[in-house]
């Protein structure tokens, strides 16, 4: 579920459309939570889907760390790509702002944390753009989101946060929030090979 104080906005022909900010959301807020109307799809289920399905699944889905691809049910299916991401993940089924955003900034996370089976071209413009996001990109980043959500894991007790009814780890969060050494890494994200090829388990 995709924080309230968001839209959907049409960026360009080459990006489509992406999420967007209404209001001020400030770092620390948590902007999106896997919810019970999220759908899960394992790797066998959509083996046995036809193409169409298939498509929709590869373009709006992601990968969880069972290797389930999973479809938001909201608008949250539309967050681009952002090699300097506005929103993170660390080990919990929620993303928080890392940064404040203000009224039109768009809410981007980074889709090398996706568990990417494929490499993609980015055209972010940050800086600090990778050129091609890779699927081994989580490995080699993960210290570094860990370093920027550590930062903001503090801010979640601080600042309002209308998702806190759908968030599952509320006690560890808690916990996090005040120590941080206590977060669980981004790395718990990673999708265990076996997952995605039941075959080699
Ligand atoms: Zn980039």
């Amino acid at each position: 579920m995709i924080h309230p104080d968001t839209e959907l906005r049409y960026v360009n022909d080459v990006i489509g459309y992406g999420v967007f900010a209404t209001q001020h959301i400030p770092r620390g807020t948590i902007t999106w939570v896997r919810d019970e109307l999220d759908q899960a799809f394992s790797p066998e289920r959509i083996a046995r889907l036809c193409e169409l399905y298939k498509q929709i699944l590869g373009k709006y889905g992601y990968v969880d760390r069972r290797g389930h691809t999973i479809l938001c049910w909201d608008h949250a299916r539309f967050m681009n790509h952002s090699c300097e991401a506005s929103c993170l993940s660390a080990g919990y089924d929620f993303e928080l702002a890392v940064r404040d955003l203000r009224p039109g900034d768009e809410l981007t996370d980074d889709y090398g944390t996706l568990n990417l089976e494929t490499s993609f071209l980015c055209a972010c413009s940050h800086p600090q753009c990778r050129g091609r996001i890779q699927p081994h990109d989580s490995s080699r980043n993960a210290d570094r989101w860990d370093e920027i959500l550590r930062a903001a894991f503090p801010s979640i007790r601080q600042v309002p946060q209308p998702l806190w009814s759908v968030v599952k780890e509320k006690d560890e969060i808690l916990v996090a929030s005040s120590d941080v050494s206590q977060m669980r890494s981004c790395r718990f994200h990673h999708v265990a090979i076996d997952s995605v090829n039941p075959v080699n388990a």
